[in-house]
């Protein structure tokens, strides 16, 4: 691996949902998907925020609650041990709103769909550590209105950061999808964008996706040993 310096990798649900997490799944039937047993129309899209604020604030404020309980897994701790020992560029950026590869102890995170444990102040735009609830509409720390929404990208609404994703991907020597299905743009436009550009390509996932043809390699298998498997190759 001595031409790989670079490295992206993107992780999706399937890193969380060895910890417990679930996360939005797309309905087999194709009229949309189910996430805890709400539709997705109801609970993760600006219009349903518009109509039925306290809905999407009692959601969001159960599974802020519910991914506090969760603790990272193999494939985090793996993640984590790169991010620690690789000594060329890494970015981790993940689909998913938990802080489980943050405990696991990785630090070059960016999270595209924001963080299940940040609060966004709509009147004043700072975005702030929230760990409790937001159903009685608490005050914002910075300018006092009580202004504040779950700081998580909705259906809709643009994914953060896309231009440091791009930047880093038009350095990267190797593209690692982990744990995500792969059919979700922009995230789906990753690998073609790395691969476009001279990067090796890598799927780890735990079934073929319907972004696997865009890969160089695909291995199969539970994130929890194959993402640790792939950082001792990296490593060593
Ligand atoms: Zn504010």
């Amino acid at each position: 691996m001595s031409h790989i310096r670079n490295i992206v990798v993107l992780t999706g649900a399937g890193v969380s949902a060895e910890s417990g997490i679930d996360t939005f799944r797309e309905a087999n039937d194709g009229r949309g998907g189910l996430w805890e047993q709400h539709r997705v129309e109801d609970v993760a899209t600006p219009e349903a925020f518009a109509r039925d604020p306290d809905l999407v604030l009692r959601f969001y404020d159960m599974r802020r609650e519910a991914i506090q309980t969760k603790q990272p897994n193999p494939a985090h701790e793996a993640l984590a041990r790169l991010d620690r020992e690789w000594d060329g560029d890494l970015l981790i950026v993940t689909q998913n709103v938990d802080d489980l590869h943050e405990r696991a102890g990785a630090r070059r995170i960016l999270h595209m769909h924001g963080e299940h444990l940040n609060a966004w102040c709509t009147a004043c735009d700072v975005r702030c550590r929230w760990t409790g609830t937001l159903i009685d509409r608490p005050a914002c720390p910075a300018c006092g209105e009580a202004a504040l929404r779950p700081d998580v990208v909705w259906f809709g609404e643009m994914p953060y950061e896309m231009d440091r994703i791009f930047a880093a991907l038009r350095e990267a020597d190797l593209f690692v999808s982990i744990g995500t299905s792969g059919a979700v743009y922009p995230a789906a436009g990753f690998v073609q964008n790395a691969a476009a550009l001279g990067a090796r390509t890598l799927e780890l996932n735990l079934e073929r996706s319907q972004g696997s043809h865009w890969f160089d390699e695909t291995r199969l298998g539970p994130a929890g040993r194959i993402v640790p498997a792939w950082v001792d190759e990296m490593l060593q």
